[in-house]
């Protein structure tokens, strides 16, 4: 992955592709970095490859999130770090890492369109957030909603808000009618009273087949089928591993941050058991294709986010 060679440089003022490499230019902790000209303008530049001025190298970066979602806190992090770097991050950089990386990773993913089967399963999760580090001020009931594709195990869209409500479950159905093209036949959530309107305002009627454009199936506890066991072993997930998320409390908008790396987590990084691969390389053929040699795929991930 390091030795990647990139092949159209665009230069940085007039975007002209006629570009050359330029040297080396040495730097504290990224080492020596590609300097590029242009042979249009002549401007001068180095790659913003996602770790422009961090101070800790882009794999003790990487190390750290992947840590992290394993379930490491960011203390046991940090003294895990001490033990083999010399410099030694403080807790609070490594959940600035983990915010920073979620959030560059998961504007990049959330554009790329999900290959998934016709039925898709959407629900919620109950967490309570610590509203700051100090116990005393108390907890908040906050609500994530995630969807699914049963085959692929594909985490589709999700969405980490105040409450359960319309607006976030709009999000998520947007994103998944945006993601999926026209894909979903069939939305399967529980018998929420909200689900209903968001559904068929969402994907709409059609007035030449005379129905609704995707069949909303409710399954409720009461007839006797349960809810839809993809779903809930992926809520069995969120929950074991938001456990030791500690970071966890803090604001609203890290936590969101820390569950759109959950999600790049579960379908980029670990190993589903019932498929026997990560999500992504049944749903997304195409970047399974383009990081089959790349090992550390956060790192990989964070590359392709800028355009490398
Ligand atoms: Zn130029």
């Amino acid at each position: 992955m390091n030795n990647k060679v990139y092949n159209k440089i665009n230069c940085e003022n007039c975007k002209s592709d006629n570009t050359k490499k330029d040297g080396l230019r040495k730097t504290e902790n990224r080492g020596k970095i590609q300097r590029y000209a242009c042979k249009e303008c002549g401007y001068r530049f180095t790659l913003d490859d996602g770790f422009y001025r961090m101070r800790n190298n882009p794999i003790k970066i990487t190390q750290s999130i992947d840590l992290f979602y394993r379930g490491v806190s960011t203390r046991k992090v940090q003294e895990h770090l001490g033990v083999f770097y010399p410099h030694n991050a403080s807790n609070v950089s490594i959940y600035k890492w983990i915010v920073k990386y979620s959030q560059m990773i998961s504007k990049f993913t959330g554009k790329l369109k999900a290959n998934v089967c016709e039925e898709v399963q959407v629900d919620e999760v109950e967490f309570h957030r610590r509203k700051s580090h100090q116990a005393k001020r108390g907890v908040e009931k906050n609500f994530f909603v995630d969807s699914i594709c049963p085959e692929t195990r594909f985490l589709v869209a999700s969405a980490y808000g105040r409450t359960r409500s319309s607006k976030e479950i709009k999000s998520v159905m947007n994103n998944i009618k945006s993601k999926t093209d026209n894909q979903i036949k069939v939305v399967t959530t529980d018998g929420f009273f909200a689900y209903k309107k968001v559904v068929k305002s969402v994907f709409g009627y059609n007035n030449k087949l005379g129905r609704y454009n995707v069949l909303h199936n409710i399954v409720t506890a009461s007839n006797g089928e349960g809810f839809n066991h993809p779903i809930e072993r992926l809520h069995n997930n969120v929950r074991a591993r938001t456990k030791v998320m500690r970071g966890f409390h803090g604001s609203i908008h890290s936590a969101n941050a820390i569950m759109r790396g959950f999600e790049i987590y579960y379908n980029f990084i670990t190993k589903n058991q019932a498929i026997d691969c990560c999500p992504y390389e049944l749903a997304m053929p195409e970047m399974k294709e383009d990081l089959k040699d790349v090992k550390n795929k956060w790192l990989g991930l964070i590359y392709r986010s800028k355009g490398l």
